[in-house]
């Protein structure tokens, strides 16, 4: 998956702002934050959308949101609390074709999102 940007950010061949990483996932700062936390967390395994998902996978997705809390807990959010976004598929607004949670916190948050 060489062409893609997330596994050449866990390739080392992008630079990235980690703040979590064990074997299976991976945390980085987004390039582009929208809000003042904007944390991006995904599977090692390169895994384009949720509907190209393999069985076993949905262990694996559970770690990585159980990263993401953990994430979310070393930054002080327990009391404040955090947005997990993840968007599949262009429609959904998906840019990045290799499965990411967005943690986005440190501002209000409307609902519905825009
Ligand atoms: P999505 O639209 O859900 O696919 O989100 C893709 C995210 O990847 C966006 O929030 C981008 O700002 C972020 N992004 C793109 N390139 C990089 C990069 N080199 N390092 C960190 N985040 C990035
Ligand atoms: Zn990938």
């Amino acid at each position: 998956m060489e062409e893609c940007l997330f596994c050449r950010i866990i390739n080392k061949e992008i630079p990235s702002t980690n703040v979590y990483e064990d074997e299976d996932v991976l945390a980085f700062n987004d390039i582009n934050p929208v809000a003042p936390v904007h944390v991006l967390v995904i599977p090692k395994k390169h895994i384009s959308t949720f509907f190209a998902m393999e069985p076993g996978d949905e262990l694996l997705i559970g770690k990585v949101h159980k990263a993401a809390v953990q994430v979310a807990q070393k930054l002080g959010l327990n009391e404040k609390g955090f947005r997990l976004v993840s968007n599949c598929q262009r429609g959904g607004g998906q840019l990045v074709f290799h499965i990411h949670y967005h943690l986005i916190a440190g501002r209000p948050f409307g609902w519905p999102p825009g």
